[in-house]
């Protein structure tokens, strides 16, 4: 007697990403029930062993799991692209616009930033923002799988554009605490919330924005509740420059001087580690967040993600926020990370199409502590799928020998629009490139007009005629 499912792949070019490499299938079947899949193997095999409530004909299309952004800022995408080429980035780019970023455009930015990444076949996303009332909402709302860090810091808000370069900013007490507290809220509203699909992570933003008592207390409490901590280290000059005038360290010794390098970290960036701080932190078993393109465009760096993983240490690829980066697709940060680290090294063997694809997926499913639930197509595992059409002209011909041809134009010549359908825990949310239940017209009259709103406030504020951009303008350049 045939089994029943709710849905059977068929046909497809199946990726699982089990074993050690991409676990190619061809010909290749999924069988979901119940949000999670319960067989994979050869469609001849599970068509007489399965009868669907919906048999879905993946031929032409690559089956992969869905992909993973394991670090974000989406309420920044209300700004996208305000704060590019520049030096300085965080005071002389974006700060202007933090200073206006009110609810509505945060939580607007929000939505667009999640339908961008949806779209483009990411699965579970990586969030880290101020939890403004609406936030988590706009995740549980679209269904996808989300890892929410509400962001921990003791800046006084607003004061960022006055922060002299090379100066100690202020740290602040009453706004640190209260920032923790807020942190405690969100995690006992939201950790597990909808059917376990929202996880959260606590999220001190920088050994260098919260005061040394207040790491430790936030370490304290993400260890007696299991949560993993998610954090920027070593992010830049500035951060360095700042451990070393408050501390005479520099991060990765203070970190590991203050008990944080274990494999409760997730760390995100490393833009100025060491070889040897970046081994180090890789031997304490933290893992690593590697960000190509925003710290590409932001600081001019290729971080040390070669190095991490030689080290033994897991890397999960994130997209950051799109007032640095300009988009949130994981596609383009796979293609980003080959290409850089190629360069880097100068020699194209590095970071092959396979590996990054395994970092987009498996590997960073367990970066961020969920290899056993996400990042594959294993029998058990939570139905988190995404269809890619290979008839896109930009992935023709399909070829499967004597070189089969489909990773590396994954890798390198997909852009994510060919993505057609994604699931997350069993339930389709993208169906021929469109996301079935959110008006997306109405998320775009909304982002337009609540930046307008922010870019109006930051003409009217005299910290304006600071950007670093304003040349620019002047010039014609933009
Ligand atoms: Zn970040």
């Amino acid at each position: 007697m045939p089994e029943p499912a709710d849905f059977l792949f068929v046909h497809a070019h199946l990726f699982t990403m089990e074993g050690d490499g991409v676990g190619y299938i061809e010909d290749g079947a999924v069988a979901v029930r119940s949000g999670r899949i319960i067989d994979v193997g050869p469609s001849t095999a599970l068509s007489t062993r399965f009868v669907a409530t919906e048999v879905i004909d993946a031929s032409h299309h690559a089956l992969l799991p869905g992909l993973i952004d394991a670090h974000m800022h989406t309420p920044w995408a209300v700004v996208r692209g305000v704060a590019q080429d520049v030096a300085h980035w965080m005071q002389k780019g974006l700060a202007p616009y933090a200073r206006h970023l009110h609810r509505e455009a945060a939580l607007a930015g929000a939505w667009l930033n999640v339908l961008e990444a949806l779209k483009a076949g990411t699965t579970t996303l990586g969030d880290y923002a101020h939890p403004i009332e609406g936030w988590a909402d706009v995740f549980a709302a679209v269904g996808v799988r989300a890892v929410l860090t509400a962001t921990i810091n003791a800046l006084p808000p607003g004061q960022m554009a006055n922060w002299g370069i090379g100066e100690l900013y202020p740290l602040d007490d009453v706004v640190g605490e209260q920032s923790i507290r807020q942190a405690v809220d969100f995690a006992a509203e939201w950790h597990g919330a909808e059917d376990g699909r929202i996880t959260v992570m606590y999220g001190p933003q920088g050994a260098d924005m919260l005061t040394l008592d207040q790491l430790r207390h936030v370490k304290r409490l993400a260890a007696a509740e299991g949560l993993m901590l998610h954090m920027h280290v070593a992010q830049g000059d500035r951060e360095i420059d700042q451990m070393l005038k408050r501390y005479g360290k520099r991060t990765p010794a203070f970190l590991e001087q203050i008990g944080y390098l274990d494999d409760q970290l997730l760390a995100v960036h490393l833009t100025e580690a060491t070889e040897d701080e970046t081994a180090q932190i890789a031997y304490s078993g933290a893992s690593m967040v590697l960000c190509s393109g925003s710290i590409g465009i932001i600081d001019g760096i290729v971080p040390p993600a070669v190095a991490f993983r030689s080290a033994g240490g897991l890397v999960a690829l994130g997209s950051d926020q799109a007032a640095g980066n300009n988009c949130n697709n994981i596609f383009n940060e796979m293609k980003l990370t080959a290409i850089f680290n190629k360069i880097k090294y100068r020699d194209p063997t590095v970071l092959p199409a396979w590996q990054v694809l395994r970092m987009a997926t498996i590997e960073g499913a367990q970066a961020i502590g969920m290899g056993d639930e996400i990042g594959s197509i294993r029998r058990g595992k939570k139905a988190d799928l995404i269809l890619v059409d290979l008839h896109a002209l930009n992935l023709m011909p399909v070829l499967t020998a004597p070189i089969r041809n489909i990773v590396p134009n994954l890798v390198y010549a997909a852009t994510g629009h060919e993505v057609d359908l994604v699931m997350v825990d069993g339930r389709i949310l993208v169906r021929e490139g469109r996301v079935l239940a959110v008006d997306e017209a109405a998320v775009r009259e909304e982002v337009q007009q609540r930046a307008q709103e922010v870019a109006d406030a930051v003409k009217r504020d005299p910290v304006h005629l600071d950007m670093a951009l304003l040349q620019a303008m002047e010039e014609g350049n933009l």
